[in-house]
């Protein structure tokens, strides 16, 4: 079966394409990747282990289809929670790791994403651990309302007291990271990586346009903020499991 590129239309053989970790070899178009591809990318084979993964949304405010809806997501994705959470190792370095998957909900953040990302913070910061988080989300859950809204100072609060124990955090932005993940626990890292063309801001395209400015192109492009200085480095897919190796020695031999 060939895969149609998104960023060329190239036809891809879908062996071609999965070898290539999703990534379009005429015009490096980074493809989506669920969270348990990502994992298989870049962490030692069989390292992986979950947390909480018996943690699940309920419907605190009664929101119509929002049960039916979740249920459907994880039968899609194959994910006994919303986002993965863990500790796993990285070329033999223990690290805490969360990895969102944008098909539940399109990785926004409820109370159980909140609550799952804290825990894995204050276990790496309890176990003394390096933090990974790599992020893809739409933004807040608006169907948890305010509950899903005060995850962000939880999990910014976490962020603080794992970088006041000395710990490094390394948070990995793929397309697309908007809302309160970015305007929380993805930006509050030592080191932001992002994948070429990602797309990443607080406000998405919908919400800016309503306040009727001329906005630079791309400014909600990976490139364009690294130009910025809100991230620090664009990372191809085929070395980023190597480069969080290379920052990871270089980190915990510094602490
Ligand atoms: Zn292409």
């Amino acid at each position: 079966m060939a895969i149609t590129c998104q960023g060329c239309s190239t036809e891809i053989s879908e062996e071609t394409f999965l070898e290539a970790y999703k990534v379009c070899p005429e015009c490096g178009y980074h493809h989506p990747m669920t969270a348990y591809e990502r994992l298989e990318l870049l962490v030692d084979e069989g390292s992986f282990d979950e947390h909480d993964a018996g943690l699940y949304s309920t419907n605190p405010l009664d929101f119509p289809d929002y049960e039916e809806q979740l249920a459907r997501d994880y039968a899609k994705t194959g994910l006994k929670s919303e986002i993965l959470t863990g500790e796993a190792k990285i070329d033999g370095q223990s690290v805490a790791i969360t990895i969102s998957d944008f098909g539940v909900r399109g990785g926004t953040m409820g109370a159980v994403v909140g609550e799952k990302v804290t825990r894995n913070i204050e276990y790496a910061t309890q176990s003394r651990l390096p933090l990974i988080i790599v992020s893809r989300s739409g933004g807040m859950r608006m169907q948890e309302g305010t509950l899903s809204l005060m995850q962000m100072a939880k999990t910014s609060a976490v962020c603080v007291k794992h970088a006041e124990a000395g710990l490094p955090y390394i948070s990995v932005m793929a397309d697309p990271t908007f809302g309160g993940s970015t305007a929380s626990y993805a930006s509050l890292a030592h080191i932001i990586l992002a994948e070429p063309g990602a797309r990443i801001g607080f406000a998405g395209p919908l919400a800016t346009a309503s306040i009727k400015q001329q906005l630079p192109e791309n400014f909600q492009k990976a490139e364009f903020l690294l130009e910025h200085g809100m991230i620090d480095r664009i990372v191809q897919r085929s070395e980023m499991r190597s480069l969080l190796i290379d920052l990871l020695d270089f980190c915990v031999n510094l602490s």
